[in-house]
């Protein structure tokens, strides 16, 4: 029955991991940065991937701060996969934040105080701190009860011995309970934190040495005046600015940070804020780690956003912008002048431009039979012969969106594995841009607002 439930939890995660990009878990390189045909669930388009290779590099070293890519290519060539494969190349440590240019426009704050949120969601703060160990050999026991281990008990004295000198504790109903667990008894060798007055036992005295060698490369030990022997444990926490904002934030709070509804954030909290990481960076005590913010659909930006980039990507702790469009050249937003991609030349220069190209039949074949098997469809090798045809004649998408389609339809017909009737099926269903555009024009006299053609011409 366990076992029933187990597999039914699993079937249940991974049918909610399928994304559009799910296959994607890296860019696919090798050790010297070139691009593996297929590799991580990436095909093809070698050039940009060893090119986001290169940045990501950069972003690994974390000693850049500023730079700005944009991905740019046709609709459907990979960018957002490319900008996924970053995102998993990275350690889970080096923040990666996400928007599309029309996120902006939709959320209830000022398209500026967005962005903010957007570039502080994409710069870490890795915050050390020592905790405080005591530890040493046990010498004697005492607690209410005979036995250790008694959870009822509410006081007790524990003697500790370090190297000069001996330490009576008064312990606590948790600290006994915590003892009892790791039933301590005299000649135990035990570390106790001061903080959070939890107690390890490290072995017995004999085997000390060993045991203190299994406590790993961040254990440090200092020798105190008095004699006492601390151990110090060195604690990483990461966090993003936009995190620390957050918290710090008097009309938010915390909770914001899981529902999301962070409002505006004031700039004295902020400014506060900067303060206060710069003070933690000159004591050792932080680091910048500056992260990847992704826009996608940068086209939608107007004139107001791009200088506030522009200005942001000054800022010394500023994370590697990586921008995506499909557009060529068009009006930037905000104004009547037209410029390549709809970005302002100030900005664009700024940018390292890595381009994207169509995909070849035999790696949109690789990319359904990858499709394929993240959504666990079986399918005949002459239906991904025809699925492979109709994306070279579509689109690469639209070809992927079938693959669910005729998966359906195969289950409708109770079959096991998809074939070319269930292809032929949901290509009939559901149309493609071209055969939709084409329908438009053969009926639009019977759609409202219809500006191609006249009535008359139609009746006629
Ligand atoms: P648009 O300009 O319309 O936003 P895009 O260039 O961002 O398009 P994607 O969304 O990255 O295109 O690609 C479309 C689909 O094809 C996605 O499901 C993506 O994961 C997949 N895909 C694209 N390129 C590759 C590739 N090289 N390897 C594997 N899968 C890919």
């Amino acid at each position: 029955m366990a076992e029933v439930k187990l597999s039914e939890t699993r079937d249940l995660t991974r049918i909610e991991r399928i994304g559009a990009h799910s296959h994607i878990r890296g860019l696919g390189l090798d050790s010297s940065l070139e691009a593996r045909a297929v590799s991580e669930g990436m095909v093809g388009q070698t050039a940009a991937r060893k090119a986001a290779g290169v940045i990501l590099q950069m972003i690994k070293a974390g000693k850049i701060a500023g730079r700005a890519v944009l991905l740019a290519g046709q609709p459907g060539t990979g960018k957002t996969a490319i900008a996924m494969g970053m995102a998993k190349s990275l350690g889970l440590e080096t923040p990666f934040a996400m928007l599309a240019g029309s996120e902006l426009f939709s959320l209830e704050m000022s398209k500026t105080e967005a962005l903010m949120q957007a570039f502080r969601k994409a710069i870490g703060v890795r915050i050390k701190e020592e905790a405080e160990v005591i530890e040493g050999e046990v010498v004697e026991v005492q607690i209410d009860r005979p036995a250790v281990a008694g959870a009822a008990s509410k006081t007790g004295k524990l003697t500790l011995k370090t190297t000069e000198m001996e330490t009576v504790y008064d312990l606590g109903a948790k600290m006994i309970e915590a003892l009892g667990k790791e039933k301590v008894q005299s000649g135990d060798v035990i570390a106790i934190d001061k903080a959070s007055g939890k107690i390890t036992k490290l072995g017995r005295s004999f085997s000390r040495s060993r045991d203190y060698d299994a406590m790993g490369p961040q254990t440090k030990f200092v020798q105190c005046p008095d004699g006492e022997l601390q151990k110090r444990k060195e604690v990483v926490h990461c966090v993003t600015l936009h995190e620390i904002d957050v918290i710090n934030s008097r009309t938010q709070g915390f909770l914001a940070l899981f529902t999301g509804d962070t409002g505006e954030i004031r700039a004295e909290v902020r400014e506060q804020i900067d303060t206060k990481v710069a003070e933690w960076r000159e004591e050792g005590k932080a680091e910048i780690v500056p992260g990847v913010l992704f826009i996608d659909e940068v086209h939608m930006l107007d004139i107001e956003c791009f200088s506030f980039l522009n200005r942001a990507l000054e800022n010394e702790m500023a994370p590697i912008l990586v921008v995506a469009t499909n557009r060529g050249i068009t009006t930037i937003r905000g104004t009547n002048y037209k410029s390549p991609h709809g970005i302002p030349i100030d900005l664009l220069d700024r940018l390292l431009i890595i381009t994207t190209q169509p995909y070849t039949e035999d790696e949109i074949r690789k990319i359904i039979d990858i499709r394929c098997q993240e959504e666990d469809v079986e399918m005949s090798e002459e239906a991904k012969l025809l699925l492979t045809k109709i994306g070279v004649d579509t689109s690469l998408r639209y070809a992927i969106n079938l693959i669910t389609a005729a998966a359906l339809s195969c289950q409708k017909r109770k079959g096991k594995i998809v074939e070319l009737e269930d292809i032929t099926r949901v290509y009939n269903l559901f149309l493609d841009v071209k055969r939709s555009t084409q329908y438009l024009m053969e009926y639009q006299s019977q759609y409202m607002f219809s500006e191609f053609g006249n009535a008359e011409e139609d009746e006629a």
